[in-house]
């Protein structure tokens, strides 16, 4: 039983490809793929099926939304990108889509490679969706640019090294920047959905103002769990009183910006700082300390430097998505 057990896992790590100095993005990863090999995980080699992600495959845009048109210096289109598994003729079809949360995919156009966080995906469905922003004369964003439902890109993965044990109740503090919000999403529902995670998780949003907050829903829907808190971080944020166009930003006691949250949303004028960090130390609430951090490199490594002074944590649990 064990000796079939073994044969079925080295036969599932036959399908992981060689990795090769090119099969790396360059582009700094905190997670890069060289270190952190793509590898079938405990749940794939319990359902006994491949992963059909470990090496490049091709998956097809089932539905291209476009959720910011803005062209200004400060923010480029959003793209949400919903791709589903399109499996070769001679492939066999018993396989699943496994991307834990706080793991990347690779994107091969060519060789130009760039990674991308998953927010969502199905186990047996096979499909997976990526929030994208596209960056003024980026190689990849030119191609995403232009890419429409039914069209083939290649992706593989996944890649990361973030595992959560929910037998071991933290203090689970995420900060997420811009559209880095989206990989956070499965971290915060993995805890949520599991009842007998006794986990708590603060969700600090930092974003320009209110219109780049994304899945706004969703955080409304966590929020209605008793182990989840969130703040929205909104240095920009403001209405159009002569008070706040004078000021440059919203004051806090501003009438327009409380009438503009909704049910139970908390959300502050200001950038999110050590003192602000601080805040959340909850030293009453027992339980390890955990940081999380979502966003561009300078972000993670300024966000990473202040919580850990802040919050008192252990280098050891902060994890740079
Ligand atoms: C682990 C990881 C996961 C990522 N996940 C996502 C994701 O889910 N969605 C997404 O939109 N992007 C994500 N990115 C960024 C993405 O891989 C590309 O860099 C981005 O799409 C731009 O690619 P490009 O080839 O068009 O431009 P690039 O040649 O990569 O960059 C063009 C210019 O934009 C700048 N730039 C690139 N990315 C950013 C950024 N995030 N913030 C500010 N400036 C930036 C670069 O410094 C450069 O000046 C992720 C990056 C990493 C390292």
């Amino acid at each position: 039983m064990v000796a079939d057990e073994e044969q079925r896992n080295q036969d599932l790590n036959v399908e992981e490809e060689l990795l090769q100095d090119s099969d790396c993005c360059g582009n700094g990863c905190t997670n890069c793929i060289l270190d952190h090999k793509p590898r079938p995980s405990k749940r794939v080699l319990l359902a006994g099926k491949r992963n059909v992600i470990l090496s490049y495959t091709k998956f097809r845009l089932l539905r291209r939304e476009t959720l910011v048109e803005s062209k200004s210096e400060s923010g480029g289109q959003v793209l949400l990108l919903h791709f589903g598994h399109a499996p070769e003729e001679t492939e066999a079809e018993d396989t699943v889509l496994d991307i834990p949360p706080g793991h990347h995919v690779m994107l091969r156009i060519g060789s130009l490679l760039r990674p991308y966080s998953p927010y969502w995906s199905d186990f047996l469905a096979r499909e997976f969706r990526i929030l994208v922003k596209l960056q003024a004369g980026g190689p990849m964003s030119r191609h995403l640019a232009t890419v429409q439902p039914n069209d083939l890109l290649e992706f593989r993965g996944p890649i990361g090294q973030y595992t959560h044990d929910p037998k071991t109740a933290k203090c689970i503090y995420i900060l997420a920047q811009g559209v880095a919000i989206a990989p956070t999403l499965p971290l915060v529902r993995q805890v949520l959905e599991n009842e007998e995670d006794m986990s708590r998780v603060w969700h600090l949003v930092c974003a320009r103002d209110l219109q780049h907050v994304y899945f706004r829903e969703e955080l409304l829907e966590f929020v209605q769990y008793w182990n989840y808190r969130s703040c929205l971080y909104l240095p920009h944020q403001q209405c159009d009183s002569i008070a706040c166009q004078d000021a440059g930003y919203c004051a806090p006691e501003c009438f327009h910006f409380r009438r503009s949250l909704r049910y139970k949303e908390t959300a502050k004028v200001a950038r999110l700082d050590a003192s602000g960090l601080a805040t959340y130390l909850n030293p009453s609430i027992p339980g390890q300390r955990v940081l999380i951090v979502a966003g561009d490199s300078t972000f993670q490594k300024a966000m990473a430097q202040m919580a850990t002074q802040s919050l008192a944590l252990d280098p050891a649990n902060v994890y740079l998505l």
